[in-house]
């Protein structure tokens, strides 16, 4: 049993906030009633008639263009069934859970923000996290003033967590309130085992929360989500998002699932209106039965995609190995110098040639912990994986046939390509 108590793990001034309630919760509007209660403007969204009706043709979806001068419903239940009809399915545990598990935010970067200020005391409290990984853990802790205790993933390519050593981190390191961990991983794209997750959940002596970050689970085999799990740990807290399998990055949509008393401190802590009316109208649409129809064909075409590079990138003189996993929609590879050998300066290279001359932008992330000499390749489209292909054929040829000088100021384009996020 874990010594997990919630009354002393969130911060106190956060357990203390009551769920935003606005006039609509205690008078259902029935479409009847003059509102009159949150100083909306009573003419009207500024949109002509032509501009709505141009919006509005075709898409299938339906948003109501007019009725965007009323805010959007704070609670979203009915997305949050949808949500959970979604991931119950009872793989992991006969339980189901409810819209009383979810928080739902302007993305999984809300979701990881709004955990930090919920739990971790800012100048005191610090978060674990397992290099390399998604980089937002670290820079919302940053914003937060909450440090960072990090215990780096086993090596590739399994890139499994070193549960030993979390273990002995969760026991000794004071004030680590929170432990995110990504599965599939970024950019290692490979799934945690979930007996391993358990034994950290099983923690002891931590007093603390685990939190999974599922943003491309709909990319590993079916049954992978943990998400039904929050009904049986109340100690965990699983993230997804409409950013990656859904192809919704441009609505915000992320959610959080936990056990009903914390998901209750994460919408307590929100700003009320954070879902625009158009992001959940178009959220309730991608994961109704049309929605996911669409979802499950675009997957099709990138898992024949990301089979593509996994058969022709191995082939390409230069290309190394492929590190971690490939349950995700892209793909860790190095690259390699003319000996044979992983190399910082050849990808960084690469990457750059693939940019400036070829028009292919992908991602360096030799400087992360354990990818040592590796881009990170999204899955594209055929027609991009046919043009990706040749690009960094040519590149690599390019790079280690001499034609092209390690870049002049190395350092100042090396920490561009590191970026921070994504
Ligand atoms: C892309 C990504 C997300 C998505 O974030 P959103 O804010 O929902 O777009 C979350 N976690 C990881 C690891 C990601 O790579």
């Amino acid at each position: 049993m874990s010594p997990f108590n919630l009354e002393t793990c969130a911060r106190s001034n956060i357990l203390a906030l009551e769920p935003y309630r606005c006039a609509r919760d205690d008078y259902k509007d029935d479409g009847t009633n003059i509102l009159l209660d949150a100083n909306e403007n009573a003419c009207g969204p500024s949109l002509t008639p032509s501009a709505v009706a141009a919006a509005s043709t075709g898409s299938g979806v339906e948003i109501d263009f007019l009725g965007l001068h009323r805010y959007p419903d704070p609670h979203q239940r009915d997305l949050k069934q949808l949500l959970c009809n979604l991931r119950n399915t009872h793989a992991h545990t006969d339980k189901s859970i409810t819209p009383d598990n979810l928080f739902v935010g302007v993305g999984s970067d809300e979701a990881i923000d709004a955990l930090l200020r919920c739990f971790c005391v800012p100048g005191k409290d610090r978060i674990l996290v397992c290099p390399p990984t998604y980089g937002m853990y670290s820079v919302s802790a940053q914003v937060n003033d909450v440090g960072i205790v990090k215990v780096p993933l086993l090596p590739a390519p399994e890139f499994g967590l070193d549960v030993a050593k979390i273990q002995e981190a969760l026991s000794t390191e004071p004030n680590v309130k929170m432990a995110y961990f990504c599965s599939p991983g970024n950019p290692t794209g490979s799934v945690l085992a979930k007996d391993d997750i358990k034994k950290i959940l099983e923690h002891p002596t931590w007093n603390g929360i685990v939190v999974l970050d599922e943003a491309y689970v709909d990319f590993a085999p079916e049954g992978s989500s943990l998400a039904e799990w929050v009904a049986e740990w109340p100690n965990l807290v699983v993230m997804q998002t409409l950013s990656k399998a859904f192809g919704m990055a441009g609505i915000r949509l992320g959610a959080a699932f936990a056990a009903p008393p914390v998901a209750r401190l994460l919408n307590s802590l929100k700003a009320p209106y954070n879902i625009s009316s158009p992001t959940s109208a178009l959220a309730t649409y991608v994961v109704s039965d049309d929605g996911l129809a669409a979802m499950r064909k675009n997957m099709d075409r990138l898992v024949r995609q990301r089979d593509r590079l996994l058969e022709e990138l191995p082939k390409i003189k230069g290309v190394g190995r492929l590190r971690g996993g490939i349950e995700s929609n892209f793909l860790l590879f190095e690259m390699l110098n003319a000996e044979g050998k992983p190399d910082n300066r050849v990808a960084l290279a690469v990457y750059e040639t693939l940019a400036e001359n070829k028009g292919v932008v992908v991602r360096f992330r030799g400087k992360e912990h354990g990818c040592l000499g590796c881009l990170r390749i999204t899955v594209g489209t055929e027609d991009e994986v046919t043009r990706f292909l040749q690009a960094i054929e040519q590149a690599l040829a390019e790079v280690n046939g001499g034609s092209t000088q390690a870049p002049a100021d190395e350092a100042k384009k090396e920490t561009a390509a590191n970026g921070v996020v994504a």
